[in-house]
């Protein structure tokens, strides 16, 4: 008889989404003429750049074509690609890579959660709280970690504690991790950290061995001078960090499925021999033997993004949902709430007011201004008393729930 992962058990179903959808049901049979606007969406919602599309429908066109066919590609990408990404992304901020450490993907939900797999399973992980699901729910299926506690912890995590207290900066831990999961700019609390707490990981990577794995999925979306784009910025992380980058938040992939990780060759972990081993080499082998490479029609889209059209046009979208995230983090604010990111990131973290539990206000919001949003506690226990909303929904929509919550929204 055929015997399953049991690690999969140790997960609680994906209650966060259903029950939203729930309780916005019954509210929506109960209330048929209220007009519900989300801002709990983490999809984008404006289309593609003209350049991207441009690209594409070249790209299929080639496709038609005996003489500029194509069939598998590289598993890590092509060249043209991976060339621009650094030549845009990383050369201008001091950052030189070659060529074969940039593997481009589909997406970064799948390099997240894929790239625990070239590590062994003794290793301790640390992931911040409250997280992106995916580096959790990943560590827990590959059994890297124990059960799920009475506290919404799961065992042997070290869970990084962040809120207002700490203005959402992670704390060292006391105890020795090996593999660290940061997300700057965060999804979900839009906090982003400085060069100099940025460094503090670095560095403690450097003396302890571990690995950052650091996602910059919403790097695009900084504005102000003094945060870092990229962990390579920082001074030694090129011996210590993987990075992250999409383009489904900075240029509308979503749909289309574009991302890359960087993987420096400097980057080594130990072997059972004790000897130190590049994860350029082991990821490339995953990735070779379990990915057969992002379709070429998208790569010549995602290439598009870096024409001078391409990087005006990206530039615009960001600066539309940017103006969203400002009208919202204004809007609440003004009505006294204590409000956090949406500066450098299209997340908005607002905290509950007189001590609310996160889905208390998902029902006072939802029944007092008929809007929608997430309650902070489905991203960890330290969420809790949290909420977030997001600046992806269109400016008209926006600038209506803003006005909802200005006039509505009895706190
Ligand atoms: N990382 C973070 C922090 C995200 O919020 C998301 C998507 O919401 C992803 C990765 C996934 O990105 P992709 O669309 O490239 O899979």
């Amino acid at each position: 008889m055929a015997t399953i992962n049991e690690n999969y058990l140790k997960l609680p179903g994906s209650y966060l989404f259903a029950e939203i959808a729930r309780r916005v049901a019954k509210f929506k049979e109960e209330n048929p003429s209220a007009n519900v606007i989300r801002l709990g969406i983490g999809d984008v919602t404006r289309p593609l750049p003209q350049s991207v599309i441009t690209g594409l429908h070249a790209a299929v066109d080639e496709m038609a074509n005996e003489n500029t066919f194509r069939g598998y590609g590289p598993e890590q990408g092509y060249q043209f690609l991976i060339e621009k990404i650094i030549q845009t992304d990383y050369n201008p901020r001091g950052i030189q890579l070659d060529v074969d450490e940039v593997f481009v993907s589909d997406g970064s939900k799948s390099d997240v959660g894929n790239i625990q797999e070239i590590f062994g399973l003794e290793n301790r992980v640390a992931i911040t709280d409250p997280v992106y699901p995916v580096y959790l729910d990943t560590n827990v299926m590959a059994g890297r970690t124990g059960a799920l506690g009475q506290d919404g912890r799961f065992g042997n995590v070290v869970y990084l504690t962040c809120n207002a207290e700490n203005k959402f900066v992670p704390q060292l831990p006391s105890e020795k991790v090996d593999l660290i999961y940061i997300c700057m700019p965060n999804n979900p609390t839009g906090t982003t950290l400085t060069k100099d707490e940025l460094k503090v990981w670095v560095d403690y990577a450097k003396k302890h061995n571990s690995i950052i794995l650091y996602d910059a999925a919403y790097e695009a979306y900084i504005q102000e001078e003094g945060i870092p784009h990229s962990i390579y910025e920082i001074e030694g992380a090129k011996d210590v960090a993987i990075e992250f980058r999409s383009f489904s938040k900075n240029a509308g992939f979503t749909g289309t499925r574009c991302a890359f990780t960087v993987v420096p060759k400097t980057v080594k972990a130990l072997t059972a021999a004790g000897e130190l081993y590049p994860l350029n080499k082991l990821w490339n082998r995953r990735q070779t033997t379990k990915f057969n490479g992002t379709p070429y029609i998208i790569q010549k889209g995602a290439e598009a993004v870096y024409s001078p059209q391409g990087q005006q046009e990206i530039k615009a979208l960001i600066s539309y949902y940017m103006a969203n995230a400002k009208v919202i983090r204004e809007g609440l604010a003004s009505i006294g709430l204590e409000v956090y990111g949406g500066v450098n990131a299209p997340y908005i973290w607002l905290k509950a007011p007189n001590g609310m539990d996160s889905w208390a206000f998902f029902d006072k919001l939802l029944t007092e201004a008929h809007l929608v949003g997430t309650p902070g506690s489905g991203f960890g226990p330290a969420g809790q008393g949290y909420f977030r909303l997001t600046a992806f929904g269109n400016q008209e929509n926006t600038l209506e729930a803003v006005e909802r919550i200005k006039t509505r929204l009895r706190v």
